[in-house]
């Protein structure tokens, strides 16, 4: 892939850049790349219309291309341009989320391109409600396809540094917007089937959706501690978020958390490795390591999801070999945390409930 002289538009969230935005809507009308804040995680935007333009973005991001793109809109009216059918619990959900952190798939129209859909007869569709994303996608033709910003298996960028960090020279333009609001992706939801279902948890959590659709489905794979089974959403099949060195969610009662944890620190810490901490806020202090890094409350999980993708980013840049986190509740928006934990630790969880024996409790 040729070098590009990366364009980095800074201060967004403070200042309004009309010009900026114009340019950025050029580019994509252009076939070229921007990222862009969303209340998300930023996304790594394209023409979702232009096969080439996909095809860019897989490259950017070194994604595998059976790997879908989300095909994001700024207006409630361009929605049937690029779904063949909205069912009724679409309507819905729309009616209700949107705009906001929630993803549906339909089955596409002939506009969309393969390449933007991974070869599937589904398009992935999100109304974000962000004030730079929506003029940006206004000015790029209304129709951006666009996956996170990162290189493929890393964390999602939640700041503007980090997107610059994984994309500079691969792409013409960032929007640097500051930090996001909500730091995990959106929830998606098949409403293509008989029932509709959930295919990765997000902000929009089961309960929130349930109570206006009582036949809400989720996909088992989510939850599968083997990570074995074939999730529906084809990118929840790959290794994600992983940080650099070696993450491992310790998981239990409190009191055997705080002790287990420590004592693998200490372990990792006598053999030379630099050992990193993520602790509930409650714990800030429980934890002696080379780094321990201190979110939101065990019940503030809109905190926690926040910090989240930072922590692990910030755990590669000092270097760290392996890491250790507590476990937090799976309840509400603690789902969406939990999934992306397990899959940056590459589903390692020693529970402090079991005495240590051996390695043998190790999932
Ligand atoms: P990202 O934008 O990086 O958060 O990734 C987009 C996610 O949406 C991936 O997990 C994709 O597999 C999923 N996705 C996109 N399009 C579809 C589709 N048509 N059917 C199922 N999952 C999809
Ligand atoms: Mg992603």
């Amino acid at each position: 892939m040729s070098h590009l002289e990366t364009k980095w538009i800074k201060d967004l969230e403070h200042t309004w850049n009309e010009e900026a935005i114009r340019q950025a809507g050029q580019i994509i009308r252009d076939g070229g790349l921007v990222a862009f804040p969303t209340e998300t995680v930023y996304g790594l935007g394209g023409d979702a219309l232009n096969p080439d333009s996909s095809r860019k973005i897989y490259a950017a991001k070194g994604r595998p291309s059976d790997n879908p793109l989300i095909v994001h809109i700024c207006r409630l009216e361009d929605l049937p341009k690029v779904a063949a059918e909205i069912p009724e619990n679409a309507r819905k959900l729309a009616e209700k989320f949107w705009p906001g952190p929630l993803t549906m798939i339909f089955k596409k129209t002939d506009l969309v391109p393969k390449e933007t859909t991974g070869g599937l007869d589904t398009v992935a569709v999100r109304f974000p409600d962000h004030k730079v994303a929506l003029a940006f996608i206004d000015a790029a033709g209304g129709f951006v396809a666009a996956p996170s910003a990162n290189t493929s298996g890393r964390p999602s960028p939640t700041l503007g540094k980090y997107v610059y960090e994984d994309m500079n020279g691969k792409i013409e333009m960032l929007l640097d917007g500051g930090q996001v609001g909500i730091g995990v992706e959106s929830t998606i939801v098949d409403v293509t089937g008989e029932k509709p279902m959930i295919l990765r948890p997000g902000y929009v959590t089961y309960e929130m959706m349930q109570e206006i659709l009582p036949e809400l489905l989720q996909d088992p794979t989510m939850f599968s501690v083997s990570g074995n089974a074939k999730p529906k959403a084809p990118g929840m099949k790959y290794k994600h978020y992983a940080p650099k060195g070696e993450l491992t969610i310790i998981s239990g009662q409190a009191d055997h958390v705080r002790k287990r944890l420590q004592q693998e620190v200490d372990k990792k810490r006598a053999q030379g490795y630099k050992v990193g901490v993520i602790a509930a806020g409650e714990d800030g202090s429980a934890y002696q390591a080379d780094s321990v890094k201190v979110t939101g409350n065990r019940d503030d999980l809109a905190q926690i999801a926040k910090d989240l993708f930072r922590m692990l980013r910030e755990f590669d840049d000092e270097g760290m070999d392996f890491m250790y986190t507590e476990s937090f509740s799976d309840k509400g928006i603690g789902q969406a945390v939990m999934n992306r934990l397990l899959k940056a630790a590459g589903h390692k969880i020693i529970d402090a409930d079991q005495e240590e024996t051996d390695d043998s409790n190790r999932q």
